[in-house]
């Protein structure tokens, strides 16, 4: 396994771990002087910016951008909606290029409102997909769906574990052209028992396009905004790491916390240096 402390570039913050409460400069400036080699910004960071200007600035300070966050839903009961939802996400993949961002991140959605059918909202999803490919290959920027924990199936996505993900990149990638692969993060598929069959294929395929950590905490209080930072909870995180570069991963390991009541009220330098500290001592 690698040693982190030699793995400046692999050591990468994703933006929304500081709550989004300080401008996206600032935000650069302190990811690289605690040591971070790379980052990934959110959609909201970067409105009213001119993304030619984040991107130098990103570039200045050494770092590279991961993963661009993230997608809008796929899945709308209207046929209006899933077509404004392909056509907000072809932006967002132009955003993603013009910030150097290797890959754009999808939670692809859960079951719409009036709905009761997941395996027409899954399909709705394979297509939205399907539809942003080739504008992603044009633009060099991967398309990285994130499978999220099956609690997040009925609001935030239908696609749940590293297998169905995977069977998806498949299904519309089947000659393996790329450009197509999986976010693996690990709050989302660390309860998996197929969890080490997962990254083994997912490795093999080539579709590892980044791996995110925080904690899962044994007393949650809220399956989106209360992560734990690493070390804090259940997840062998070392574990996974070991399972993801013992299959030839040699990719970003991306803090991402989601924390309302705790890490988002604390002050973002404290938030930093205990990212830093958990990533090399625990992850
Ligand atoms: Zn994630």
């Amino acid at each position: 396994m690698r040693d982190l402390r030699h793995h400046r570039e692999a050591l990468a913050l994703n933006t929304a771990t500081l709550g989004h409460r300080s401008p996206i400069e600032a935000v650069i400036d302190k990811c690289a002087a605690h040591g971070f080699g790379a980052i990934a910004p959110w959609r909201r960071d970067l409105e009213g910016r001119r993304l030619a200007d984040v991107a130098a600035r990103i570039r200045d300070r050494g770092l590279t951008v991961t993963g661009y966050c993230r997608s809008t839903y796929f899945t709308h009961a209207s046929h209006a909606e899933r077509q404004a939802a392909i056509d907000d996400n072809a932006r967002a993949i132009d955003e993603a290029a013009a910030i150097g961002a290797a890959s754009f991140v999808l939670v692809v959605g859960g079951v719409p409102d009036g709905m009761h059918d997941i395996a027409a909202a899954r399909q709705q999803a394979i297509d939205g997909v399907g539809a942003l490919l080739e504008r992603a290959r044009t633009v060099g920027v991967a398309l990285a769906i994130e499978p999220i924990h099956p609690m997040g199936a009925a609001g935030r996505s239908v696609v749940n574990t590293l297998a169905q993900a995977l069977d998806w990149c498949d299904a519309l990638d089947p000659e393996r052209q790329g450009g197509l692969g999986l976010m693996v993060d690990a709050y989302h598929v660390w309860w998996d028992p197929d969890l080490e069959a997962g990254i083994a294929r997912a490795c093999r395929d080539g579709r590892v396009l980044g791996y995110h950590v925080s904690d899962w905490l044994r007393d949650t209080r809220d399956l989106v905004t209360d992560r734990g930072m690493m070390g804090d909870g259940v997840i062998d995180l070392r574990r996974i790491r070991g399972l993801l570069e013992a299959a030839g991963y040699r990719g970003p390991v991306e803090v991402e916390i989601f924390s309302a009541t705790d890490w988002w009220v604390r002050p973002e330098d404290e938030v930093l240096e205990f990212c830093m500290s958990r990533l090399l001592d625990v992850c």
